[in-house]
């Protein structure tokens, strides 16, 4: 009995899109039916090590590629986890990433060139195989079921499944490939040279085998040298390299911003090849954002996302920790307090924020690009990770009255501080415009003092939870009645004025005073220390609280 089922209205555009190859570089459709392959391999291994009972064949796990030049097909096949009706139907039929919604219409208003960018932002997977093939094939058995499934679709529209009653362990992929790429020999998918130099520029590293059918009779050839990355000494492993791998783990079409090693022996052993995105992922500011470590142990894949080893403000992270002396049956919860994890965790910590120190330091434009994509997420340490507070700190930069556009580091701020200034003065806000124009700062300028500009909905929070940079107090200029040293000045003989006022406003303010911070504006509201600032207030009614 076959069903023929129509594609989720996002999946649907984005096959559009595929058909119509917005993105140069078709090639990169093999790496990403590899990738899978490999992950759906990983899944399986996993899945026979914590069930015994499941009835697999572990025996000879690989992905082959098979090519009919005739028929003009190409099949990549993996005997790996497989999927059930169900999950084909979830997985393949709909797209889950969070982000879709706003990418696509992102999309919608691109111009081409743009597009091919978001489209590299955002990853498209097993759907770039529509840039190639105008018909493709599914044949796809779960791991420990009986029965296979059959999905075929054109990509307009629908798809089709049926069951399959003899279906092999694993997925298998067959691409009826475009007549019009058979004309450009470097691009021609039916010919051997170029899945192997595609295989070869873009999944190398991958641990599984990939073997290419050569003959009728089922001769294979391999067509990777299956280094894993991470234990390989660094001057072996060239930096393209690097960059599949990170694409590979990540999900991410784009080039890393940094790699970053680890490794530590004696009494715990482990390898870490991590990176540091170029942009922030889709999803970074939504609930269910993912941390982006796996972990290995021994070379086999343990999890993904692997929330124990990183930090939630350092969500972004990407890449793989491999471990030597835990079980392969270790659950989430257990991770949690495992002292092995708690010591690579600090490590890592330790490591991304030197590099980021290092990046502030040497590479001011790579710094730019990772303080403007990442940020506001990094920021959030300065709240939850109070051990690395001043680290976090001093890594970070922030929009000064220093200078018109750019940042400042909180070291070049101290540099600049006048006779006189003791601390760190700052003020939070929507914009940079309304901050400037605020009242508060009226004084600070006219003494010379620089103040920070905060315009990130999460400076609200973080600016409770700091004291001070380096011995210095960091105080926000809303807040109390920060000394300007002028009290001496303050003119007498308001007294019943404030009085009156303080009786007319009672409702609204706690008290009125007379202040040295103003030169030109009459009045303005202070704030309490531990107080919320104006902001924060309405952020949190916004919420209904
Ligand atoms: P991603 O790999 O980024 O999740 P894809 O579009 O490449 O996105 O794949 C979507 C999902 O379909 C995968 O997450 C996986 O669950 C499933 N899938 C794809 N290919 C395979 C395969 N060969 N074996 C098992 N599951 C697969
Ligand atoms: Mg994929």
């Amino acid at each position: 009995m076959s069903e023929t089922i129509e594609f989720q209205a996002e999946a649907r555009q984005l096959l559009q899109l595929m058909i119509h190859s917005i993105y140069s570089d078709k090639d990169v459709f093999l790496r990403e039916l590899i990738s899978n392959g490999s992950d759906a391999l990983d899944k399986l291994r996993l899945a026979s090590y914590q069930d015994k009972d499941l009835e697999v064949d572990t025996s000879d796990l690989r992905i082959e590629l098979e090519q009919d030049a005739e028929a003009r097909t190409l099949t990549v096949r993996d005997n790996g986890i497989g999927m059930t009706r169900d999950e084909v139907v979830e997985l393949i039929g709909t797209i889950a990433k969070s982000g879709t919604a706003e990418m696509l219409a992102q999309l919608r208003e691109a111009q081409d060139g743009n597009a091919e960018d978001l489209i590299g932002q955002f990853g498209i997977g097993f759907y770039s195989s529509f840039m190639v093939a105008d018909r493709v094939e599914m044949v796809t058995r779960k791991a420990g079921t009986g029965e296979g499934v059959h999905w075929e679709s054109t990509g307009e529209g629908t798809y089709t499944l049926e069951p399959v009653e003899d279906a092999p362990q694993g997925t298998a992929i067959t691409l009826h490939l475009k007549p019009e790429d058979a004309e450009d020999s470097l691009h021609d998918y039916a010919k051997p040279e170029t899945v192997r130099r595609i295989v070869k520029r873009y999944s190398d590293f991958i641990t599984w085998p990939i073997r290419l059918i050569t003959g009728e009779d089922g001769d294979t050839e391999p067509i990777n040298s299956r280094k894993a990355l991470w234990a390989r000494p660094k001057a072996e492993v060239t930096d393209e390299e690097l960059t599949e791998f990170y694409r590979h783990v990540s999900h991410d079409w784009q080039e890393p911003l940094e790699t970053m090693r680890l490794s530590g022996e004696g009494t715990f052993e482990y390898q870490g090849l991590l990176f540091l995105p170029s942009h922030a992922p889709m999803d970074l500011f939504m609930r269910e954002a993912r941390r982006g470590v796996q972990l290995y142990v021994k070379r086999v894949f343990v999890m993904d996302d692997c929330e124990a080893l990183v930090p939630e403000y350092l969500r972004f992270v990407k890449g793989v920790v491999d471990a030597a002396d835990l079980s392969l049956n270790v659950s989430r919860e257990i991770l949690q307090q495992d002292r092995q994890i708690q010591a690579i965790r600090k490590r890592l910590v330790r490591k991304v924020l030197q590099t980021v120190a290092a990046l502030q330091e040497n590479e001011p434009e790579k710094y730019a690009t990772f303080w403007t994509e990442l940020g506001r997420a990094f920021k959030e340490g300065l709240l939850t990770d109070p051990d690395n507070q001043q680290a976090i700190l001093a890594a970070s930069s922030f929009p000064s009255t220093h200078s018109p556009d750019g940042t400042t580091t909180l070291k070049a701020y101290k540099e600049r501080m006048p006779e006189g200034q003791e601390s760190i003065y700052y003020l939070t806000g929507a914009t940079r415009a309304s901050i400037e124009n605020s009242p508060h700062i009226e004084a600070f300028r006219a003494k010379g003092f620089e103040v920070l500009l905060l315009t990130d909905q999460v400076d609200e929070v973080w600016t409770d939870a700091v004291s001070e940079f380096d011995g210095t107090p960091m105080a926000s200029i809303a807040k109390g009645d920060v000394d300007l040293g002028g009290e001496e000045d303050k003119p007498e003989g308001f007294d019943d004025l404030l009085t009156w006022m303080g009786t007319e406003l009672a409702d609204d303010v706690k008290e009125v005073r007379l202040s040295t911070r103003l030169t030109s504006s009459p009045a303005c509201l202070v704030g309490d220390p531990g107080d919320l600032s104006p902001t924060l207030e309405k952020m949190y009614r916004a919420m209904g609280q």
